[in-house]
């Protein structure tokens, strides 16, 4: 085991402290084929991870009692005994059973049982009901069979490597992706995300600069990546796509229209199952050939022209991602400037994706590498480059957060930290203080999205850091870091100043977010920017208000002896007019009389400083959750 290997340094320095010798592979783990690959002479290539010495391992994984049976028997038991045989686990991965209802996993891809108590985590009821298993373990079955596999190949243990995991993925799954790693006895040297992986296979880094698209449609997922290479830095400046698209429709369309040609009608399950085989194998021929048959109760000749058209729908369900794509990272969807296009995924083998790709991107794709084995080869790369003697110019890769990470502050809105879109590793700290006098701890609620409110972002996590001596409100510094290490996972640090007391939390939510959640939260920030905006400044000058409003009415209860002769009247003025304002939804204008009362009440703060009491003025606050010590 190369232990240690990765630790987590300064933002934007490399990670790499140590050399791993010895044997690295990278890995694939897909929705549909997960593969294996590793660099020998120079080279990457796959490893044969099944009897017939076929590359791809079908990523299913199927329980009988007593066994578990991965890859290609599984897929086809599939059929047979859909419920204890686990397709597609991906889409579980890293998320609540609370996430998943209603959403398109839940609708399209389950004929499971789940265990009843499942708290935050979804178990699947496995080998007759006998078993249940988490999302992590079935993809540590199959991360178990392709370390077997590599491990044979290579005559030893592995010494490290390196997964891919979709650009989108958030902290929750990414986190889910390196248990599995883990519980499979894999030292997890990194994640990587899979448009990058491909743009290393294609040797990319080795040029300086450019701007590249990655087409990868998959089984049943669609993403598409644009990247970034600066000065042999990669970038992922943007994302998107569909999660419920991939060649899996093409073999549907195939079926649709083989029924229709041969007038039947198929109700069956069984013999619906049989339908898609037959056409996904034609799917396949057609590749190569100009024709092919499918015969089910009857032979229906499909030819090339006919499959173009049945699935020219679904290609043209990926325009709007590539456009959105392309917009955000600030190109012009209409003449995109771009240094090249790759296609990932095995579905762009159809010549009419290729085509579809060619005039959408307009430049012919890099398609030279086996779209299927892209993503492997390029993990491959980057673990060999992980396992050489430390960081090499060409080695640093970045990659971006899918959504901004940040904290709740007073009236519940949502201070950003960390932006969406930053390249990780990152971090950033920000110095809060106490909101009320006496306040002897923060709760500190760290949470991701792009809205300002926090009942619109998601919870990541919340801790508290207690035990600060009580003294007046803005008097403790609360330093806050936030660092999202290389594979994506944030980890929050708060350390009070004064005091030295610190508290952390590694984010590593049970469950993660959806992409189509991601793809949701996005939208709507865009859509309610103007208006969000608007609230979080009213939120922000109203909980400014209440701050002044209470501790000048406390002030003038303790210390009203101090005040001047006539002094009183304008505070109390003051006061009422903040107080009216503040009801209002003017955001300018309790700003204003905040001032205006803050104006006010200066010679009497000048009179208590004075008498020896420090007063906080402004300043951002944290909530208190113990506002007397005892
Ligand atoms: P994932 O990334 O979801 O694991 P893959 O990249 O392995 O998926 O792609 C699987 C899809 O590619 C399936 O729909 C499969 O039918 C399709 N596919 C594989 N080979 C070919 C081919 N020769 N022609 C057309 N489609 C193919
Ligand atoms: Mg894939």
């Amino acid at each position: 085991m190369a232990g240690g290997l990765l630790q987590i340094a300064e933002p934007g320095e490399s990670n790499v402290k140590e050399a791993c010798a010895g044997r690295v592979v990278g890995i694939d783990l897909g929705t549909t084929n997960s593969l294996v690959a590793t660099v020998r002479d120079g080279n990457p290539e796959c490893l044969a991870v099944d009897d017939a010495g076929g590359r791809l391992l079908p990523s299913v994984v199927e329980y009988l009692p007593g066994s578990v049976i991965v890859g290609r028997q599984a897929f086809l038991d599939a059929a047979t005994r859909p419920r204890d045989t686990i397709v597609s686990v991906k889409r579980f991965m890293g998320r609540g059973p609370e996430e998943l209802a209603g959403t398109e996993t839940a609708r399209r891809w389950t004929p499971y049982r789940f265990a009843s108590k499942t708290g935050p985590v979804v178990r699947f009821l496995v080998a007759n009901s006998e078993r249940e298993v988490t999302p992590v373990e079935v993809s540590a079955e199959i991360l178990k069979t392709l370390r077997a596999r590599a491990e044979e190949a290579l005559g030893g243990e592995l010494d490290g490597v390196v997964i891919t995991v979709p650009a989108y993925f958030d902290d929750g799954q990414r986190q889910a992706t390196k248990d599995a790693g883990r519980l499979a006895g894999l030292d997890v040297l990194r994640l990587l995300n899979e448009p990058t992986a491909a743009a290393l296979a294609y040797g990319l880094n080795k040029k300086s600069e450019g701007t590249f698209a990655v087409y990868d449609l998959g089984g049943g997922t669609f993403d598409i990546s644009i990247l970034k290479l600066t000065g042999g830095v990669f970038e992922v400046k943007s994302t998107g796509g569909d999660t419920a698209l991939g060649g899996d429709d093409f073999d549907r369309a195939l079926a649709d229209l083989v029924v229709k040609r041969l007038a039947i009608t198929v109700d069956d399950a069984a013999e619906q199952r049989a339908l898609l085989d037959a056409c996904r194998a034609a799917k396949h021929r057609l590749t190569d050939e100009p024709s092919a048959v499918v015969e089910l109760r009857g032979r229906a000749t499909i030819t090339r022209e006919d499959f173009d058209e049945a699935v020219a729908p679904i290609l043209q369900r990926t325009f709007a991602p590539c456009r959105r794509a392309l917009k955000d990272a600030g190109l012009d969807p209409a003449k995109p400037i771009l240094d090249g296009v790759i296609l990932v995924g095995g579905a762009t083998r159809t010549p009419a994706v290729r085509a579809f790709v060619e005039r959408l991107f307009q430049r012919p794709p890099l398609a030279d590498i086996d779209p299927d084995q892209v993503v492997a080869l390029g993990a491959a790369v980057q673990a060999d480059l992980l396992a050489g003697a430390g960081p090499r110019e060409d080695v640093l890769l970045l990659d971006v957060i899918p959504l901004s990470l940040g904290l709740e502050m007073m009236g519940g809105v949502v201070e950003k930290i960390i932006p969406r879109n930053s390249t990780i590793p990152t971090g950033a700290k920000q110095t809060f203080t106490t909101y009320a006098d006496d306040q002897t701890g923060f709760d500190l609620h760290v949470l991701q999205g792009e809205r300002e409110t926090v009942d619109q972002c998601r919870s990541l996590a919340r801790f508290q850091l207690k035990g600060l001596p009580p003294g007046p409100a803005g008097m403790a510094r609360l330093e806050v870091t936030f660092l999202v290490d290389a594979d994506g996972i944030l980890h929050v640090t708060a350390r009070e100043e004064t005091t030295g007391k610190e508290s952390s939390i590694d984010v590593k939510p049970s469950y993660g977010l959806s992409d189509e959640e991601v793809e949701r939260m996005l939208l709507e920030s865009y859509q309610f920017a103007e208006s969000d905006v608007k609230t979080r400044l009213l939120v922000e000058a109203r909980v400014e208000a209440d701050r002044i409003i209470n501790a000048t009415r406390a002030a003038l209860a303790s210390d009203g002896h101090l005040l001047a002769e006539g002094g009183r009247p304008p505070i109390d003025a003051a006061l009422e007019t903040l107080a009216r304002t503040r009801a209002g939804s003017d955001h300018r204008a309790i700003v204003a009389a905040s001032e205006a009362l803050d104006h006010a009440s200066q010679d009497f703060a000048q009179r208590r400083m004075d008498d020896g009491l420090r007063r906080a003025v402004a300043g951002r606050r944290i909530g208190d959750v113990e506002r007397k010590l005892e």
